[in-house]
């Protein structure tokens, strides 16, 4: 893989750190210290639906195809996105897993 021209390097740094500024965002609603306003339960909502549909959407992406592989990546199913989406979810100090326990 050729290196990186400066930039283009400097146009990936943007990008990644525009995606992180939103979830830092989404990070400190649920950090939030104090008290919730009905406002903020509304957008806290709205924003799970929004994390759902984007870990969904990644997850649709790194589906499995003939042969056992990723369409996207291309690399032996369950690749290393799948893998990483599957250890944040499945951790059992994880919401997500004690929300299915929950409704069980
Ligand atoms: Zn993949």
């Amino acid at each position: 893989m050729p290196p990186l021209t400066p930039a283009k390097a400097e146009a990936f740094r943007f990008l990644r750190d525009d995606l992180f500024l939103h979830l830092d965002e989404a990070e400190f609603l649920a950090q939030k210290c104090e008290q919730w306003v009905e406002e903020d339960v509304d957008q806290a909502r709205r924003l799970i639906a929004d994390l759902v549909v984007t870990i969904r959407t990644v997850l649709f992406e790194h589906q499995a195809v003939e042969f056992d592989r990723c369409r996207f990546c291309f690399r032996p199913w369950p690749c290393p996105t799948v893998q990483a989406i599957h250890q944040v979810v499945k951790a059992p100090n994880r919401e997500f897993v004690k929300l299915v326990e929950r409704e069980a």
